[in-house]
């Protein structure tokens, strides 16, 4: 059995290399844009640091903090989104990984206060509908991340595009977080798309229902 110690060593590492999703998936601009893991077993997550670029993050780099957003282990400080991951920790058990990005196709239906509709199989599969949208709410104290688990607890979809801001996604470990925002990105911009020729035609919720049950309880995904 390993300690503790070795369980937030695990985190760290985990959490460095997930980031590297984010460049390479076109999710981010500059340093904006981050992914945080919970530690099992503990009140703690790891998150990257404020105004670190991609390049060469390293498991040594990433921050210990505490579910209230104070930071408990680290070089630097952790990053300015931190309270609203604590938030979704704090207020979502089942969470284990969350991520947030302004990747420019899904900011784009953030900026028109647009949920983006379910009219592709794959949104039925990984969102169970369409990607709802949460309000304004300017950072630095709970509103946020309260913005976000009050939107995600009334939705099946791991992503919420918040108002004139960007993504946050959410999942049972951080790998899943980062591919639902991976996802929402790509749905984003093919709706997007799709918009320039026509109306997309919606699906049907009872196959949207159907599609979503198979997708998450039969399909191994
Ligand atoms: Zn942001």
């Amino acid at each position: 059995m390993s300690g503790l110690p070795d369980i937030v060593a695990d985190v760290r590492a985990s959490v460095a290399a997930l980031h590297e999703y984010l460049p390479r998936y076109g999710l981010v601009t500059w340093t904006a844009g981050n992914v945080s893991e919970r530690v099992p077993g503990a009140d703690l997550f790891v998150i990257k640091p404020t105004g670190v670029s991609y390049d060469g993050l390293t498991a040594e780099d990433m921050v210990v903090c505490d579910l209230d957003g104070a930071l408990v282990d680290g070089t630097r400080s952790p990053s300015s989104d931190t309270a609203a991951h604590a938030y979704v920790y704090r207020h979502m058990a089942e969470v284990g990984g969350v991520v947030h990005t302004h990747s420019t196709y899904a900011t784009a239906w953030s900026a028109r206060a647009e949920p983006i509709p379910c009219v592709l199989t794959m949104m039925a599969d990984e969102f169970g509908g369409e990607i709802p949208i949460g309000p304004f709410a300017l950072i630095g104290d709970e509103t946020i991340g309260r913005s976000i688990v009050e939107t995600l607890r009334g939705s099946r979809s791991p992503a919420v595009l918040m108002q004139n801001h960007g993504v946050f996604t959410i999942g049972a470990t951080g790998r899943d977080a980062v591919k639902a925002a991976v996802m929402c990105e790509d749905v984003a911009r093919t709706v997007h798309i799709a918009r320039q020729l026509g109306q997309p035609v919606p699906i049907d919720a009872a196959a949207v229902d159907s599609l979503y049950d198979r997708y998450q309880n039969v399909y191994g995904h």
